[in-house]
């Protein structure tokens, strides 16, 4: 009889591609060695009984902004101990985050591994890296060969906005137009795997059209929103599409909040075989511009109405969105004060998985399968961590989300453990939580209590 490290016993797993199967899985060092039928007698070293819960795979949120302007612990690995702390309450076992190099002359990140060890020390979940193009020097073909080849990098990601002035209030210096893109769309095809992802709006457009609306003293979130209206991202996706399609490069297109965004997508993969890829957030599916969360809901692209909330579902459902990040940074009540001057962005990590088990599985929009999928599967696939991560398989890496679905728990600032003082989600009861988060076959979670110490996740090489 073959001994495990430990057994994960009676469960109902949630497998993608493949459906829910009653089971128990057996994990031997950081990997799972097997999934077995709930009668077979084997010998671990430790089990847990889960009887009857839900194992879903680690979830991976793939849209986080540890070292964001303006937050406190502003440089990329100081907030990670907090900021992980939150992930793994949430049934997070990934992050990819976003590394930006903020200030007049950022460089072609030398200090990567310098950063990147900093970061490890502190994380208590695995994390990957997209890293934020926005110069000329930055973006030389010899350097994206470094990142790549050297960094284990494989997404990069570029701002249609965040241009001038607006770049400058958050420290960012941002040379990207459409030849700048052209030209690294053209070099980034060559490497097979490797995505661009943009934040499409179009600065022009936001502009021109927020001006009068601070002129005449709104200080509505609305007036955000309208500002930045929806087709000021509609016109920047279609562009990047375009772009995308004659040089052949597949792209990502992230933090998709509307309708008419959404609609450019799937109207691209009609006439284009080039892969483009969809990812929304959880705001984007349960707040609207006219929530009553004032400043704390600014964010870029901004909140939009429940007619897009209702589309974003339905691409969901039909397979037209292919993942969903949370956009998190973790910015204080401080920050949030009046509409003009809020650095825009909120926390949302710990309530991804939360979020789409209360307002998707338990409102009869999603099935548990499609969350696994969305939230772990597809993500991994598109950013090269599968099978590694993304599933339970045999040799996949140990990490899963346990979850009662039947739990009920009202969303406060505090049980979400990350740095911010507040949640959009504040007074919520959201009915669905993982209760276990187990990462490489360490239970790291309990009930809300993250047991693992800084310096367990590691940095993955993709
Ligand atoms: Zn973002």
């Amino acid at each position: 009889m073959s001994q495990f490290d430990l057994l994960i016993k009676n469960g109902k797993l949630v497998i993608p591609q493949c459906g829910i199967i009653e089971g128990s899985i057996g994990i031997r060092g950081e990997k799972v060695a097997a999934i077995l039928s709930p009668s077979e007698e084997v010998s671990a070293k430790k089990e847990v009984d889960i009887s009857g819960k839900y194992v879903l795979p680690g979830i991976i949120d793939p849209h986080s902004h540890p070292g964001y302007p303006g937050a406190p612990y502003g440089s990329f690995y100081e907030a990670f101990g907090t900021e992980t702390t939150s992930a793994a309450v949430g049934g997070v076992t990934t992050n990819i985050h976003f590394y930006r190099q903020y200030g007049q002359q950022p460089s072609p990140y030398e200090d990567f591994w310098e950063i990147m060890g900093k970061a490890e020390e502190r994380s208590h979940v695995d994390f990957g890296v997209h890293l934020m193009i926005s110069t000329n020097s930055q973006a030389e073909p010899k350097e994206y060969k470094k990142y790549i080849e050297e960094y284990g990098v494989k997404s990069f990601k570029y701002s249609m906005a965040y241009k001038g002035a607006e770049g400058k209030a958050l420290g960012i210096t941002n040379d990207v137009d459409d030849a700048f893109l052209y030209r690294t769309f053209a070099e980034l095809s060559q490497y097979p795997g490797v995505i661009v992802m943009v934040h499409c709006e179009s600065m022009e457009l936001l502009t021109m059209l927020t001006a009068p609306l601070k002129a005449q003293g709104r200080q509505d979130l609305a007036a955000w929103t309208d500002g930045r209206p929806d087709f000021c991202e509609a016109e920047s996706v279609r562009r990047i599409l375009y772009l995308a399609e004659i040089t052949n490069c597949p792209a990502y297109i992230v933090h998709v909040t509307c309708e008419a965004a959404l609609r450019e997508i799937m109207l691209h993969r009609e006439r284009s075989p080039v892969e483009i890829y969809a990812e929304t957030c959880t705001h984007y599916l349960t707040q609207t511009k006219d929530s009553p969360i004032g400043p704390f809901g600014k964010v870029n692209p901004p909140l939009r109405t429940q007619e897009d909330i209702d589309f974003l579902w339905q691409g969901i459902v039909d397979g037209d969105i292919d993942t969903v990040g949370t956009d998190h940074c973790h910015l204080l009540k401080e920050q949030k004060k009046d509409i003009w001057s809020a650095v825009p962005g909120f926390p949302g990590v710990a309530l991804l998985l939360p979020l789409l088990l209360s307002e998707g599985v338990n409102k009869g929009r999603l099935s548990l399968e499609e969350v696994a999928e969305l939230a772990s599967y597809n993500t991994a696939k598109i950013f090269g961590l599968y099978p590694k991560k993304g599933t339970i398989e045999i040799g996949s890496d140990a990490d899963f989300a346990i979850v009662d679905l039947d739990l009920e728990k009202k969303v406060n600032p505090e049980m979400l453990q990350g740095l911010s003082d507040f949640s959009l989600w504040d007074g919520w009861t959201l009915k669905g939580w993982p209760v276990l988060t187990v990462l490489r076959g360490e239970v790291i979670m309990e009930n809300g209590k993250v047991l693992n110490k800084e310096g367990f996740g590691k940095y993955i090489k993709r």
